[in-house]
């Protein structure tokens, strides 16, 4: 089947796009701009690949274009970045009307089976409650962001991006419920993702996205921050969620997922780069913290997560960055 992937050239995007490829599927990607249009197929090559530019993707029949012909469609673009001026407009906006316009041309459409949407831990974590220590967070769990809340600072107003998008793609697949061929909706919920940057990404050092700017912070300040939000994926893992979310036969139905590897804390990152391995005190803080329960999707997939190791011992060789390992 063909795949409408949308941020393909992001941290995350690119690996699934190639996961998709090397699974067999064809896939046409969308882009903003040309330039990292190109670098991915120069990367990638191939018949199996197309790619379109879509310079704005809330402005009105965004997608009608791109969805013509594909059986599937996996969203993933969508701002994660604090370096912004207006919470609304760089935030919200693009992730709500992002989803609105790519629902909208999924309706338009009967061809189209399954939606997969990457959501984010944001959308499930409950900010009011702090810390939380001893609890396991769920699917079951929402982020009870309001309109006014996320205004007030730019981690409130990322939150309120993911809650809202995930939100209206919900709200698309109940209002249609039981009318005729509605494609079902698999959202995937990721805490901090680590891992390596895909050569196919538009991802450069100067230009990092902001999780793997965050890990390079870590390793590179004398003395880490706290972590506020220990809980961490690496990136191929929930690549191969995206893409097994496509399996109609192993997922009938509309699901919603999180993913989760385990706990980090900065300090324990800083350690791998420095000797190889994290110890137990350097953990420790993470234990005052909730956990996120990834049940649901492990006993769907089989899944065995990659370590905290790997994950930052292959972000940073894939940025060039000599660790002591
Ligand atoms: P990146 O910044 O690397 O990728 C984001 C992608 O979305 C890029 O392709 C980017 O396009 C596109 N994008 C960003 N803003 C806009 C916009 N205003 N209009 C159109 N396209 C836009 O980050 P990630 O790969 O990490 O993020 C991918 C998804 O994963 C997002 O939905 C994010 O919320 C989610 N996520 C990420 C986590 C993480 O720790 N990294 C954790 C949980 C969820 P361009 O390349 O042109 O900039």
């Amino acid at each position: 089947g063909t795949v409408l992937i949308t941020g393909a050239s992001g941290f995350l995007g690119s690996h699934i796009a190639a996961r998709l490829i090397d699974q067999g599927y064809r896939i046409r990607a969308t882009f903003r701009s040309e330039a990292k249009s190109q670098l991915f197929r120069n990367v990638l090559g191939g018949n199996n690949i197309e790619t379109c530019i879509v310079p704005d993707i809330t402005a009105p029949g965004a997608f009608m274009e791109a969805i013509v012909g594909a059986d599937f469609v996996v969203h993933t673009a969508s701002p994660f970045t604090f370096k912004i001026t207006d919470i609304d407009k760089d935030l919200i906006q693009p992730a709500v009307q992002g989803t609105a316009r790519m629902v909208e041309a999924v309706a338009s459409s009967s061809k189209v089976k399954r939606i997969v949407l990457t959501s984010s831990f944001a959308a499930v974590v409950d900010p009011t409650k702090g810390q939380r220590a001893g609890h396991a967070y769920t699917e079951e769990d929402w982020n009870p962001m309001n309109p006014e809340k996320a205004l007030e600072n730019n981690l409130f107003g990322y939150q309120a991006s993911k809650t809202f998008a995930e939100k209206a793609a919900w709200d698309f697949i109940d209002s249609n419920a039981g009318k005729g061929k509605t494609p079902s909706l698999v959202t995937i919920c990721p805490p901090m993702i680590f891992g390596p940057v895909h050569p196919a990404a538009g991802i450069t050092k100067d230009a990092l996205n902001e999780s793997s700017a965050q890990l390079l912070h870590a390793v590179t300040s004398p003395d880490p921050a706290p972590t506020r939000m220990p809980v961490f994926v690496d990136v191929r893992d929930v690549a191969q969620a995206h893409v097994d979310a496509l399996d109609i036969a192993k997922i009938p139905s509309s699901e919603r997922y999180v993913v989760c590897a385990g706990k980090f804390t900065w300090a324990a990152i800083k350690e791998i780069c420095e000797s190889g391995t994290a110890t137990t005190e350097s953990m420790s803080p993470a234990d005052d913290y909730y956990s996120i329960s990834a049940k649901k999707i492990e006993d769907m997939m089989g899944i065995k997560w990659i370590s905290l190791q790997s994950s930052v011992q292959d972000a940073l060789r894939s940025l060039d960055v000599k660790s002591k390992i």
